[in-house]
């Protein structure tokens, strides 16, 4: 009975020592992957835009944008800022766009007029149908999922993470378009990630449709590339540095 126990003891110790071996004679190469080389970015410093990015606004014009229904913006820029004037109309960027990495900045006013959705209410409507609520949320409270960081009446944000009024704020957004089919259904929906001053608020959530105040969002087929849309809501609210990459 000893001299069995022994024996397996000894059989199993052969066996690791064997499937060690094996594992050592695996080429390391064989799991590293050479091709396609990642493209050289060279980053910006901060929140500047990187090498490949297409800049929207620098803070000298509005070359990049027009009204929504065409024509120049009618809103005010000054001091390296561009800010909403009030029943102007919302404006557009004259370039499309499909998947996008995008930096916004924005400020609310800092003088604090109105409560709830009436305080620094503006939107950054990605394909003129898809909107990351802009608002002052800073000790305003509003319904949860249309305050600042929110998908507008889809997707509350996973914090609150609003500076005061009169400050500068960032959104970076990792937007996916949605893809239809060819008789209008929808193939795959949205989807959006949303860092507010560096904070997540949106972790590449579904988006269920274009943008309703009132009703269910649902989505209508569009081209697989739209303009990026700022809304005028009828407050001051500014931006600046405002770039993006394509995906
Ligand atoms: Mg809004």
């Amino acid at each position: 009975m000893k001299e069995r126990k022994l024996l397996s003891v000894l059989i199993l110790l052969l066996l690791s020592c064997l499937c060690f071996a094996q594992q050592e004679e695996i080429d390391p190469k064989l799991t590293e992957v050479w091709e396609p080389e990642p493209v050289v970015v060279t980053p910006g410093g901060g929140s500047a835009p990187p090498s490949d990015a297409i800049v929207l606004f620098d803070g000298t014009d509005l070359s990049k944008w027009q009204h929504q229904k065409g024509g120049e913006p009618k809103w005010m820029l000054k001091d390296g800022c561009f800010t909403v004037v009030k029943k102007t109309g919302s404006i557009v960027t004259k370039q499309a766009f499909g998947d996008i990495q995008l930096h916004i900045e924005w400020r609310t006013p800092a003088e604090v007029v109105g409560k709830s959705q009436g305080r620094g209410n503006s939107g950054i409507i990605l394909q003129s149908r898809y909107e990351l609520q802009v608002l002052d949320s800073y000790n305003n409270r509003t319904y949860s999922n249309g305050q600042a960081g929110s998908i507008y009446k889809q997707h509350i944000p996973l914090v609150n993470v609003c500076r005061k009024p009169g400050e500068w704020q960032t959104y970076d957004i990792v937007f996916i378009a949605p893809r239809f089919n060819d008789d209008g259904s929808l193939l795959s929906p949205g989807r959006i990630t949303v860092l507010q001053n560096g904070v997540l608020v949106q972790n590449n959530v579904e988006i269920k449709g274009a943008v309703a105040f009132r009703g269910q969002p649902k989505y209508t087929k569009h081209n697989p590339k739209e303009p990026l849309l700022l809304q005028d809501h009828g407050n001051p609210v500014s931006y600046r540095n405002i770039w993006v990459r394509e995906l």
